[in-house]
């Protein structure tokens, strides 16, 4: 293959109807097969692990947030109970439910500062 000649990349496109060669100069070798950056094997490896890791980290972001409220309904409630009330079984809930949002909300600090 002469210096002068264009490699085709290996990949595929879909232009939402169809699958067809990719056809883009081909300057990334990988197995003995040329494809453009887009379709790179190692490249396109890379993107999916790190859309997955992204995906993964908005889910626990989502899931902690929906624990907070629901750590925060309880408080509230055991709130009302024990201005209701006024028994040891009630402040020992109210305790209870404080000391799980506190938890909740110092796990959120520590998510934070992983980024
Ligand atoms: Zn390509």
């Amino acid at each position: 293959m002469s210096a002068k000649e264009k490699r085709q990349c290996r990949g595929k496109r879909f232009d939402g109807w169809h699958w067809f060669n990719c056809a883009i100069n081909a300057n990334h070798e990988h197995e003995g097969r040329w494809y453009c950056k887009t379709h790179h094997p190692p490249s396109v490896d890379a993107k999916t692990v790190a859309r997955k890791a992204r995906w993964a980290l908005e889910a626990a972001e989502r899931r902690h947030g929906r624990d907070v409220v629901q750590a925060r309904d309880r408080v509230v409630e055991a709130a009302k109970a024990w201005v209701g009330g006024m028994t040891h079984g009630s402040t020992y809930a109210l305790v209870d439910a404080t000391e799980d949002l506190l938890a909740l909300e110092a796990g959120k600090t520590v998510i934070e500062e992983e980024r």
